[in-house]
This record gives structure tokens, sequence and C-alpha cells, in this order.
């Protein structure tokens, strides 16, 4: 077993607040020698996010335009047919995408019912087809977790969003702790976990760097971080919010690299607001993985043209699928993390919220 298995790096927040406020080109030297100590070459994956069951959900985030409690001119559809959705990943993947996430716009899913079973159903096909599979279905259960590895799913994706101190300012219909028990059970079942979050929450830096204390803890790592730059939608409670700064952006696309080193750190939503130069910079500090294609579930994102030509003009390769990947390795030498005891709390007493002890 390589070395960096069997010790995770863990950092605290004392410890990601002096990198992140080193002098840019310092934290982005850091960031550069750390990305270049883990991943070899220049590769991003590109990745192709779908949609497969738009709007009416039930929970009230405040940045999401599918919330049925706001009015964002997004329309509730039911969950796409098989066929609909196995054109789109053949079509994905003949434009080079060698990860396909579908989202689905659900408060969770449950063993029984037919909405679960027919995403069981389009996960089987769609992991016949080569590339990673991800889902994005909300609330899991262990059971449902463990249905989900066994249909294909190599990733489950489950933000924290933010610090688990703002969260109840952006959520009020789950918690914190509902996101991390989700964790636990797609890391219990095998899955590789696709965990980070939004910046432009209305947050401070200082949640932004608890957020990823937080994500830093977890035993094993995620396999992927995104990080979302909020797109303000009218409509949302968050919808007037200022958009976010490029360069305190990229400095958490460096931190997440450094405090994370084996996870592709993915640019998520919000990359139309950053331009080619900025974009160029954060895959300088480690961002190594992309949503590639011309809609982010419901939102825009650069036409897949402008991202070839954008990562040919660097010298950037397209990375190569790998279906059969597996989950990260836990730390040998302390407890899974997040943790909870069998009434479901948090497994620790020392308020650490993840249960991990930290
Ligand atoms: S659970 Fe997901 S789809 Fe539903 S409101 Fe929150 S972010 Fe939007």
């Amino acid at each position: 077993m390589p070395e960096r298995t069997k010790k995770l790096l863990r950092m605290n927040y004392a410890d990601l607040h002096r990198i992140y406020h080193q002098p840019f080109f310092d934290l982005l030297k850091h960031a550069r020698a750390v990305h270049e100590e883990h991943w070899t070459g220049n590769e991003v994956q590109l990745c192709t996010l779908l949609s497969i069951k738009t709007g009416g959900c039930s929970e009230d985030c405040g940045y999401c335009a599918q919330s049925a409690r706001y009015t964002t001119g997004v329309q509730a559809e039911r969950l796409m047919a098989k066929e609909q959705v196995m054109e789109r990943a053949l079509a994905a993947r003949a434009s080079g995408s060698t990860r396909f996430c579908m989202g689905a716009a659900w408060k969770g899913v449950r063993v029984g019912t037919q909405k679960f079973d027919q995403v069981l159903d389009i996960v089987r096909d769609v992991s016949k087809l080569g590339m990673e599979v991800c889902v994005t279905l909300g609330e899991l259960g262990s059971e449902e977790a463990k249905q989900l590895k066994e249909a294909g799913v190599t990733a489950y994706n489950h933000n924290v969003d933010t610090s688990p101190e703002h969260y109840p300012n952006i959520v009020s219909t789950h918690t914190f702790e509902d996101r991390l028990r989700t964790i636990r059970h797609a890391q219990d079942a095998g899955m590789s976990v696709c965990c980070g979050g939004i910046l432009g929450l209305g947050e401070t830096i200082e949640d932004r760097l608890k957020m990823l204390e937080v994500i830093s803890n977890f035993n094993p790592h995620p396999e992927s971080v995104p990080i979302n730059a909020l797109m303000p939608i009218k409509g949302t409670p968050l919808g007037d919010n200022e958009v976010v700064d490029s360069f305190a952006f990229i400095r958490m696309i460096a931190v997440t690299r450094i405090a994370i080193p084996r996870a592709k750190v993915r640019l998520s939503a919000g990359r139309t607001n950053l331009s080619r130069e900025a974009q160029a910079l954060a895959f300088f500090a480690g961002a190594n993985s992309i949503f590639y294609g011309d809609k982010l579930l419901t939102a825009a994102n650069p036409r897949a043209n402008e991202d070839l030509r954008l990562i040919q003009q660097l010298g950037l390769t397209a990375q190569a699928p790998n279906p059969v990947l597996e989950a990260p390795e836990a730390d040998e030498v302390r407890p899974l993390c997040p943790a909870f005891d069998a009434k479901g709390q948090p497994a620790d007493e020392s308020g650490c919220l993840a249960g991990c002890g930290g």
C-alpha cells in the first residue's frame, strides 16, 4: 500500500488559515508543488453533468433554482426516461467526457420506490459505457447506498456547501449533520465521495476554511472536491449576492489542492464568470477536473469547444476514463470520519460535528 494511504493529511482551521493568507504567488507556488508531487502530467478530467430530474424539489437551499419554494422560472419535470439519458450519455462520451454525473432534484431516495428503481435501472445501463458514473440524488440510507454501488455507481456527490456554522443560514429543511450522515453511508457502501462546496453564499473566508477543515478531516478523503462559485439566481433568497472575486476563488482552489492532495479538484458552477486567464491560474493552482458541456443542471457553462481550445492552448490533455475507479482508502490509524453511533448521533463527544474528534 502506498505510504499516503496509511496516514492521510488532515488539516485544522489554523493550518488552513495560515496557508490561505500567504501572498498570492507564494500560495500558488505551494499549491503547484503539492500538485506536482501527487499528479503526473498535465491532465484534466472532463465530466458531463446531466439533470435527470429537474425542479420541484421540496428542500429550501437558498441558492437553488430547483427548489419548489422559489419562483425562478425552472419548471418541475419528471424523471427522464432511460432512453433519453442513454442518448445524452453516449453524446457525452463521444465528445470526450470520461465521467458522467446525473443529478436529481430530490430530498433523497428510498428503496422500494419506483423512482429509485428507475434510477438503478438507468445506472446499470450507463455504467456499461466505460465512463465513471457519478450520481447526486440527495439523502441516502445505507441500503440505498449499497444498491447504488451494486448498480455501478463509482462516486456519490453530496456537497457540504459551506461551514457547519453558516449552513443553517442557507438551508432549513435538512441539517449539516444530515449531509454528513449520507456521506458516511456512501463511503460505507464503497463508493467514492465527491464532496465540496459553494463560494458566494454570504459566508466569510473563515466559513470557507471551516468547510475545508471538515472535508480535509474525512477519513477516507473524498475522491473529488468540486468548488463552485454561486451563480445568483433571481427569485432565490441569494439571488442578489455578489459574484465571487476571481482571486478569492483561485485561493480556495489552491488551499483545497494543498489540504486534500489526492482529490480531483473540480471547477464547477460559476466557471462562466471566470476569464480564460483566471481558469488557467486555477489549473496551475491544482484544479484538474471540469464540468464540460453547455449546461450545468439548470445553469450555463462554457461551451465545449471553448473548453477544448483552452485546454489545447495550455498544453493540457484530457484524462483517460477509469470506470473501475476504486474508492480512496481510509487512514488506518484513526477512526472513519464522518462517524455516527447506532442512534445516528455524531460518534464522539469532542464537539467535532463530523464525529472525527477533530
Ligand atoms: S436539495 Fe438539491 S435540488 Fe433540492 S433545493 Fe437543495 S440543492 Fe436544490
